[in-house]
């Protein structure tokens, strides 16, 4: 699942090449996907010029010129590319005036589009209960000692990609922040040492830092919005790497089922 700095990939991309662009139409070819009766989506999206695009959590925000905005999930599999051409997966694509489009895919068809005016957005997104961004000021390694505090029992892995604890991490960078710190999944929050504590916190923005410089992983269906794959995978140390050496010790990683996802880590390295 595109985590946050594919995301974030998306959002930088298209700002760079969709703002301030106006739409001429919009072709939706699953009309599940669209949040919102059809007719009116389409007259509400024609005309209107792109403002911003932002990112909250895995969300992706498309501010329109008429009070409205796109909010658009990718969950597992979606896809935005710019001049993207269009697949048997594309379920939807926006026209410009200027004769480029973009196209929206999605091989699962999970992902959606919500119609939200940008004066309830804020309540819309107080709704989803997002914990903080961990790439904020504001998430100081203080306030990751703090959140900690509030789910002492909980294990560490399942922890960091629970959305409303703390935003945008999924399967792979949890797995890889973890063998950063050298803390095994299966760890509580309560029983992180200090010294723990404080190499998480630095491999969370580390690592994400990193992966969206890398514009992110092309584990599965990602691409970038250039419809490009990101090339954090190629640097990954324990993610999917059941069976393989170790890179620091030799030693085999390992796979472990933790609620219901799998935590990929070093038996050795990690404890
Ligand atoms: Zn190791």
């Amino acid at each position: 699942m595109p985590e946050l700095p594919e995301v974030e990939t998306i959002k930088r991309q298209l700002n760079k090449k969709i703002k301030g662009k106006k739409i001429k139409s919009v072709e939706v070819r699953l009309p599940k996907f669209i949040k919102y009766p059809l007719k009116e989506f389409r007259e509400l999206v024609a005309g209107a010029t792109i403002i911003n695009i932002s990112r909250r959590a895995k969300l992706l925000i498309i501010e329109l010129s008429n009070g409205y905005c796109l909010v658009t999930h990718l969950k597992l599999t979606g896809q935005l590319i710019h001049q993207g051409e269009p697949n048997k997966h594309t379920h939807l694509i926006y026209y410009f005036t200027d004769g480029r489009h973009l196209v929206h895919n999605d091989l699962r068809q999970f992902g959606f589009v919500k119609v939200v005016p940008k004066k309830e957005l804020a309540r819309f997104l107080a709704k989803e209960k997002f914990g903080p961004e961990p790439l904020t000021k504001e998430f100081t390694l203080k306030a990751f000692e703090e959140l900690l505090n509030k789910r002492k029992g909980t294990k560490i892995k399942p922890l960091l990609m629970d959305q409303t604890w703390l935003a945008g991490i999924g399967n792979l960078y949890s797995d890889e922040i973890l063998f950063l710190a050298k803390v095994l999944p299966t760890r509580t929050a309560g029983s992180l040492k200090p010294a723990e504590i404080k190499k998480i916190y630095q491999g969370i923005k580390k690592i994400l830092t990193l992966a969206i410089s890398r514009h992110g992983s092309s584990a599965d269906q990602y691409v970038d919005a250039a419809g490009k794959k990101g090339s954090y995978l190629s640097l990954v140390k324990v993610y999917r790497r059941e069976g393989k050496p170790c890179y620091l010790c030799g030693a085999k990683i390992e796979r472990l089922k933790i609620g219901g996802r799998s935590a990929h880590f070093c038996p050795k390295c990690q404890k």
